[in-house]
């Protein structure tokens, strides 16, 4: 199944939670706009580079598109479809007043120089432009781009327009960004997961925690926990991972990753590879690299008594149905990563009402919306009978759909 019709599952379940049918769900499980826009790129080496970009609007009923700028290789229009969806669900369940966009640029930035990339990112701002803007669509970082990457996003948006800081969030602080935001994607899956344990009588602290992926979401979501007491078992990136059963030193990870280390390169623990990390037997595995990490071929190794999907749909329906039946609990994406779109808001009306906050304010505001959100999830499902994601899609499709018949849509 190609990944956007696997997520309109997720969306089906969830509206048939809701009692959402016909028309209006069509509508729901499309997008408003898609665009595909040719980049092509001088690069430093003076090759022609020519890569395409992508920008999908999904559903702005409840206010401007909002989502993440990815650079992979393998971006494309379907997975970005599958993903401002989600961004549409997670921005309605955790009440931010935004709708779901999601972009990206088909191209392996490992292979690339700072400047190749600033060109990137200025041609694909000059080309999309026209759709974006602080209350039309606001960008901001996902996989492989950062506030650096937005900084330029924003420059270009503002040579044409004028200065517009709010048109993208992640920004770096020195230019309106908000101290707490790079962090809080990875700050939220804890704060998320902190209330999951509490609405059990249960603690974070004391649990053993394996992550996948050690970019801005796993690295910050490893730091939060090891301050709380947890204890980081196993990280790894797209190399390979590290293990040590006593817990591993987060600070000095992440101080040689930033200085370019891959997490295999650091002498801690031993080494494993992505799939054993996935497999070991701990309280909570949290996905944070990217999408259908968790399939059907190997869901089986699955060993933790919970699994939080930092990452975007990093577990398959197929995986997903297994998991359930193995009566292992899931924290969805559009609850765990939301830390990141809520994040993102703060930033945004800061910028709009030209007024910062502190990062404790930001800190604080995070927990506690994400907190609520968490509650709402965990009691839904309780009283529908039904796992958390169906119930986190149902309060997001409810959410979508009310505002999209009161705007008049359908
Ligand atoms: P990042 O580029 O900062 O880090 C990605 C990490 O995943 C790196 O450590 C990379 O080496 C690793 N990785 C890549 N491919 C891998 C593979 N095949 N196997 C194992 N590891 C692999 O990206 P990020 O911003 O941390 O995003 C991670 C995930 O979180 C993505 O799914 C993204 O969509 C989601 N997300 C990010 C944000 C945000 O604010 N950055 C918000 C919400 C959701």
């Amino acid at each position: 199944m190609k990944v956007d019709a696997a997520v309109n599952e997720y969306v089906r379940r969830g509206a048939e939670v809701a009692g959402v049918h016909g028309g209006l769900l069509e509508v729901l499980t499309s997008s408003y706009r898609e665009l595909d826009v040719q980049l092509p790129i001088r690069c430093e080496s003076g090759e022609l580079l020519l890569c395409r970009g992508y920008r999908v609007q999904h559903n702005g009923a409840r206010g401007p598109y909002k989502g993440g700028i990815r650079y992979h290789p393998s971006v494309n229009l379907p997975e970005m479809r599958a993903m401002a969806s989600l961004m549409t669900w997670k921005s309605a369940l955790v009440d931010v007043p935004f709708g779901g966009a999601k972009g990206g640029v088909a191209v392996d930035p490992d292979v690339l120089t700072e400047w190749d990339l600033q060109q990137i990112t200025r041609k694909f701002a000059q080309h999309i432009h026209h759709v974006l803007g602080p209350y039309r669509d606001i960008p901001a970082p996902d996989v492989n781009t950062n506030a650096q990457t937005m900084a330029w996003f924003m420059d270009a948006y503002s040579d044409i327009n004028g200065y517009t800081p709010a048109v993208v969030t992640g920004k770096p602080v020195s230019l309106g960004g908000a101290p707490g935001r790079e962090q809080a994607t990875g700050w939220g899956v804890v704060d998320v997961l902190a209330a999951y344990f509490e609405h059990h009588g249960d603690d974070v602290a004391g649990k053993r925690v394996a992550i996948q992926g050690f970019g801005n979401v796993g690295s910050w979501a490893a730091e939060k926990l090891g301050r709380i007491g947890a204890t980081v078992v196993a990280v790894s990136d797209v190399y390979g991972g590290i293990h040590c059963a006593d817990g591993l030193n987060i600070e000095a990870l992440s101080r040689d990753v930033k200085e370019g280390a891959s997490v295999g390169e650091v002498s801690q623990g031993e080494l494993i590879t992505n799939n054993e990390l996935l497999g070991l037997t701990c309280d909570v595995v949290i996905p944070a690299a990217l999408g259908e990490a968790i399939t059907e071929k190997n869901v089986g190794r699955i060993s933790a008594e919970l699994v939080v999907e930092a990452a975007n749909f990093p577990v398959t329906p197929e995986a997903d149905a297994v998991l359930k039946d193995r009566g292992i609990p899931v924290i969805p994406d559009i609850l765990a990563n939301a830390g990141g779109v809520a994040g993102s808001y703060f930033e945004w009306t800061q910028n709009i009402q030209q007024f910062t906050w502190s990062e404790d304010r930001f800190g604080k505001e995070l927990c506690a919306r994400l907190n609520t959100a968490t509650r709402t999830t965990l009691r839904r499902a309780e009283d529908a009978a039904v796992t958390m994601r169906e119930a986190a899609f149902a309060i997001g499709v409810e959410r979508v759909a009310e505002a999209t018949r009161l705007r008049g849509y359908v």
